[in-house]
């Protein structure tokens, strides 16, 4: 497959990206559009024109990421929570027969570990988890160099029992996500300080060495110690991976993380395994929907 390059399209709650990725990991005509959420119908439309624009005879292949836990046996979207898309719609049949090319589809922290484990963070070892702290909390896996392709939904693990709900339609009590997103940052960040600090703003005062700031991304970090701790004794990865907007926290929150991570981990594991932060920004996505796209074709 030399030379031959595909079509990655990262689709989120807001935005469709979609761009030409070659093996190399390199990105040409990327392109975004907003995600229409009308109906799934409208979305379908949207995701066609976003490829259509794309199409030239070097194509091999279509990858997806899409924010929602995957059937890849049917080939489906499950009850994605932010835009209209389900298993009503054979996905990967449906794109494949409309553009007559291999389509592949991962869940989009799936696609963004890929991208981070190939060409980011993680491109010198074989296994790695990630963790994107966002608006929620995703994951991803790659064990001996393949992808997981199970859930991987790190976010929605218990990490204390009876715990606070989790957000957004997830049922559960005490999962990691409601614990060490931006968005339980910025709350932390409103009932200390008030409505004008949010989680950016917690981040620069806590630059500004105000103690309560500290403190809070403290906690937060403790916490994603814990969730990190239980993917290291599950995974035994070489290195854990940090990525989504609020991985700019950095060492406030991955400081206390490796300090638990060292109390939690079997045999040591915290002192050897690190925890960095994410290099490839938001192009993880689209890149790892590309790898998709290649690993479809084989
Ligand atoms: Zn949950």
């Amino acid at each position: 497959m030399d030379g031959k390059r595909v079509i990655g399209v990262d689709l989120g709650g807001t935005k469709i990206l979609a761009g030409v990725v070659d093996h190399d990991g390199h990105v040409a005509q990327r392109r975004e559009h907003p995600t229409p959420t009308g109906s799934q119908d409208e979305l379908l439309a949207g995701l066609d024109a976003a490829i259509e624009e794309l199409l030239e005879d070097e194509i091999a292949a279509i990858g997806f990421g899409l924010p929602s836990p995957i059937d890849q046996k049917a080939g489906r979207a499950l009850q994605a929570v932010n835009i209209p898309l389900d298993e009503s719609v054979d996905f990967r049949g449906r794109m494949r027969e409309r553009f007559g090319l291999p389509v592949g589809i991962e869940n989009d922290a799936n696609a963004a570990a890929y991208g981070e484990f190939r060409f980011g963070a993680a491109r010198d070892v074989e296994s790695m988890v990630m963790l994107t702290l966002g608006t929620g909390c995703g994951g991803g896996a790659v064990i001996d160099g393949k992808l997981f392709r199970g859930w991987a939904e790190f976010g929605h693990m218990v990490i204390v029992h009876d715990g606070i709900p989790c957000q957004g339609t997830c049922t559960g009590h005490g999962h990691l996500e409601p614990y060490v997103t931006g968005v339980a940052a910025t709350k932390l960040a409103h009932a200390e300080f008030g409505p004008a600090v949010d989680a950016h703003r917690l981040v620069r005062l806590a630059a500004e060495g105000e103690p309560r700031a500290v403190e809070i991304l403290e906690g937060i970090g403790r916490h994603l110690g814990s969730g990190i701790g239980t993917l290291v004794n599950i995974f035994n990865p070489e290195l854990v991976v940090i990525g989504g907007g609020f991985a700019a926290a950095g060492d406030f929150v991955l400081d206390p993380a490796r300090e638990v991570l060292r109390r939690e981990a079997l045999a040591q594991a915290g002192d050897r395994i690190p925890i960095v932060r994410a290099e490839l920004g938001t192009a993880a996505g689209l890149i790892g929907a590309g790898l998709v796209a290649f690993d479809a074709v084989e």
